[in-house]
């Protein structure tokens, strides 16, 4: 096993539950029923967990909370975690790595970002993503009217300096907005540009009903490219799992044992292996081969695109018809390398911001 594969980036899943009912949320009806876990529970489940890794000689390497909304433990039982997984990193002398969290944002109060602030001292420790799907109009009607809540909270968090991320999704509801759309991401992509903070802020296409029609995402690249909003894009960065296709690997445990693949497979069926009970050698075999041979159309292989795409995410890839084991993304990125070649804009400029 190379030194590599004894690091795990990982998600860690806290909850099952929620305190907002998205229209397109994915845990199942049943466990969102399910009443919040205590406390107690996540911190003393994390620390078997990394007690575990250590006993195995692995290492933690990105630390992301999540699921269903990890905030909805109380700000001190958050400390904790920070602080226990910085304990980790110091042990194993893993330098330059801060815990992240990814949240719906409506928890994330002015008094609940100060008690974070004041027991974890240096706010950098915690990197904030809210998911916002904007503009305004589209964030109401598919999270709940709580448009005006999130960004207050998130506005809370840039002020007090904790680095701050935004990931959006785009869906059918989007592209009825395409111009609120582009000026909401470009009033925070000069915020970013300016105080670095948004440090992040990338959109990913919705699936399922919610996802745009193979024309739609065509159109919606000429949008992108006509405003200048590539970069904007997750599947146009490097870096991101779903440019490695068949063999992604990430990892999202959760404080009863369970593993996944990642937050897209955070369901029963999704299970594969249980990290209480087998060695995180057995795990991370049994992750390599997870998705390794999900169907991908033949046409990847000849594609010019196949370097940045690998027919994309195994799990949200197409299922039918002509565009059966292709990306999600597919004519996205045919549309936008194509065009801007045209220009003179080659592939490794676009995808390393060079444009
Ligand atoms: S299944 Fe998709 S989202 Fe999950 S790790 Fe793999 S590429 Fe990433
Ligand atoms: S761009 Fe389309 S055809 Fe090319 S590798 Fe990706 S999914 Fe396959």
């Amino acid at each position: 096993m190379s030194l590599s594969d004894k690091i795990l980036n990982m998600y860690f899943a806290t909850h099952r539950t929620c305190n907002l009912m998205c229209k397109y949320c994915y845990i199942p009806e049943e466990t969102k029923k399910e009443p919040k876990v205590n406390d107690k529970v996540i911190i003393d489940a994390l620390i078997l967990l990394i007690r575990k890794i250590e006993f195995e000689k692995f290492k933690i390497g990105t630390f992301c909370l999540h699921g269903a909304e990890p905030s909805l433990m109380e700000p001190e039982s958050l400390a904790e975690i920070i602080k226990q997984v910085n304990l980790h990193w110091q042990k194993n002398e893993t330098l330059g790595l801060n815990v992240s969290i990814q949240t719906n944002g409506l928890n994330f109060t002015k008094d609940y970002l100060e008690t974070i602030k004041k027991l974890i001292i240096n706010p950098k420790k915690l990197r904030i993503s809210f998911s916002i799907d904007p503009p305004k109009q589209v964030h109401d009607y598919l999270r709940n009217d709580s448009y005006d809540k999130a960004v207050q909270n998130m506005g809370e968090a840039l002020r007090m300096g904790f680095p701050v991320g935004i990931l959006s999704v785009v869906s059918r509801e989007t592209y009825k907005y395409l111009n609120e759309f582009g000026e909401w991401l470009n009033l925070y992509g000069e915020k970013s540009k300016t105080d670095g903070n948004p440090y992040k802020i990338k959109f990913k296409f919705a699936t399922g009903e919610s996802a745009l029609t193979e024309e739609e995402i065509k159109e919606f690249s000429y949008f992108l490219l006509d405003n200048d909003l590539l970069q904007f894009s997750q599947i146009l960065t490097p870096g991101y799992c779903q440019q490695r296709g068949n063999e992604c690997i990430w990892y999202e445990f959760d404080i009863f044992g369970n593993c996944y693949s990642c937050n897209k497979a955070y369901n029963n069926d999704g299970i594969f292996a249980d990290w209480k009970k087998e060695s995180f050698e057995s795990i991370v075999n049994k992750r390599r081969n997870l998705y390794i041979s999900e169907f991908q159309n033949s046409e990847c292989f000849e594609c010019e695109y196949e370097l940045l795409c690998n027919s994309g995410c195994p799990l949200d890839r197409n299922y039918t018809g002509d565009m059966r084991g292709k990306a999600l993304e597919c004519n996205f990125i045919k549309t936008v390398f194509a065009e801007s070649e045209k220009k003179g804009k080659y592939i490794y400029d676009i995808i390393n911001n060079k444009i």
